[in-house]
C-alpha cells in the first residue's frame, strides 16, 4: 500500500486529524448577527459575528463541529431589495434567495470566526457548504402556508400579487399585507456525506443555512420549491443524518422555561424526552420560537442523538460545566 492510500484512509476515517471527537450540531440563533435595536448593516452583522466567536471559541478544539443558522431578517432584506428593483432587474425566486443567504450568512459567520481563530490559535479552517433539504411534495404544509416572510404591501398591492404570481397573502395584525409560504418538515440533507467528510478531515463546516434550501425529489432529480424550513428542525434533520452526538441550540435566552412570561416562571435545567413532549402538549414553548426547538430537540435525541443543550451564546462555555442551560436527554 503506497504512502497516498495509507494517508487517504487515514483522513477518510478521521482518525488522523480528529482523533475520538465527539460530533455537535451547533445552531444558532438570530442573535448570532443581529441584536436588539441592530440595523443589520454590513459592519453591525460582522461584529456580532465575531463576538459570537469570541464567546464559544474553545468549543472548537474538543469538537468536530458544524454550524447551522437561520436567515429571517437577512433574506427579509433580499425580498425587499428584490421587490424595489423589480422594475430594473429580474426578481428571484425564494429558493434562490434562501441560496443567496447562506452565501452572505456563511460568509460572514466564517470570516468571524476565521478571526477569533487565528487571534487564539486554534488551528481550524472553517468552509461554507451551500445545503438543500429534501421534502415531501405531499407535506400538507403546501395546502397551507403559514410561515411570514418579506415585506409588508397594501390590500391593493397584494391582491394584485396574488393575482399575477399566484401567492398566498394575509393580513398581517394590522401592519398590512403580507405573502406566507409553507412551512414543510425537513426528510432528509442533500448534502449529509459531503458535510460529514469536512468534519472528519478536520475542518468546521457551516451548513442548513436557514433552514436549507426545500427541494423535491422525483426519480433522482431535485428541483426547489418556494418554502421555508425551520432551522431548528433542520438542524435535528442534520444531526441525525451525520450521526452526531450532540444538538447544541444557542438563542437569546440562558435557558428555557416552564410558565414562560408568568409569575410562576420556571428554568429547566435537565427533562427526559417523554417530559419535554408533556411540557410541549401542556403549552410553555411559544409557537414559532421556543417550541419548534423543543420539537428539534425530542426529534433528536429520539433518532439516536445523545443530548441537547439550549442556552445562549454567552453562557455556552458555562452551561457545558453544567452551570446553567438546559437539557434535554433520552428515557432510559
Ligand atoms: P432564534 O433566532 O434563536 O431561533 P427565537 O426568537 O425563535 O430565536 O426563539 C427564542 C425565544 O423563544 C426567546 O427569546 C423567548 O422569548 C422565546 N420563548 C418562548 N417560549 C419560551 C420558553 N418556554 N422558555 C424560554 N424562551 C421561550
Ligand atoms: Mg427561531
Amino acid at each position: 500500500m503506497s504512502i497516498y492510500s495509507i494517508r487517504h484512509i487515514n483522513l477518510y476515517e478521521g482518525t488522523l486529524l480528529t482523533p475520538n471527537m465527539e460530533t455537535i450540531v451547533l445552531a444558532v440563533g438570530g442573535n448570532a448577527l443581529l441584536r436588539p435595536g441592530d440595523k443589520g448593516t454590513a459592519e453591525e452583522q460582522m461584529l456580532r459575528a465575531r463576538e459570537t466567536a469570541e464567546n464559544i471559541y474553545p468549543l472548537f478544539e474538543k469538537f468536530k463541529v458544524v454550524i447551522t443558522h437561520g436567515n429571517g431578517p437577512q433574506v427579509g432584506a433580499i425580498l425587499l431589495q428584490n421587490e424595489h428593483s423589480k422594475d430594473i432587474t429580474p426578481p428571484m425566486p425564494l429558493d434562490i434567495c434562501g441560496a443567496m443567504s447562506q452565501g452572505e450568512i456563511g460568509y460572514m459567520l466564517g470570516q468571524g470566526f476565521h478571526n477569533v481563530f487565528e487571534e487564539k490559535g486554534i488551528e481550524k479552517k472553517i468552509a461554507c457548504i451551500l445545503t438543500r433539504v429534501i421534502v415531501d411534495k405531499n407535506d400538507p404544509a403546501f395546502q397551507n402556508p403559514t410561515k411570514p416572510i418579506g415585506p409588508f404591501y397594501t390590500k391593493d398591492e397584494a391582491e394584485i400579487l396574488m393575482k399575477e404570481k399566484g401567492w398566498k397573502m394575509i393580513e398581517d395584525a394590522g401592519r398590512g399585507w403580507r405573502r406566507v409560504v409553507p412551512s414543510p418538515m425537513p426528510l432528509e440533507i442533500v448534502e449529509k456525506e459531503i458535510i460529514r467528510s469536512v468534519l472528519d478531515a478536520g475542518y468546521v463546516a457551516i451548513a442548513v443555512g436557514g433552514g436549507g434550501i426545500p427541494v423535491i425529489k422525483e426519480n433522482g432529480k431535485i428541483t426547489g420549491v418556494e418554502a421555508v424550513i425551520d432551522k431548528d428542525l433542520a438542524s435535528a434533520t442534520l444531526g441525525r443524518d451525520i450521526h452526531a452526538d450532540k444538538l447544541i441550540i444557542l438563542t437569546s435566552v440562558d435557558q428555557a422555561y416552564l410558565n414562560f412570561g408568568k409569575p410562576e416562571q420556571k428554568s429547566i435545567f435537565e427533562m427526559s424526552v417523554e417530559e419535554a413532549k408533556r411540557y410541549l402538549e401542556e403549552g410553555h414553548f411559544k409557537k414559532g420560537s421556543m417550541y419548534p426547538k423543543i420539537l428539534a430537540s425530542i426529534k433528536f435525541v429520539e433518532s439516536g442523538g445523545k443530548e441537547v443543550l439550549i442556552t445562549s451564546p454567552e453562557k455556552l462555555m458555562a452551561a457545558l460545566d453544567g452551570e446553567t442551560g438546559t437539557r434535554i436527554y433520552p428515557s432510559h
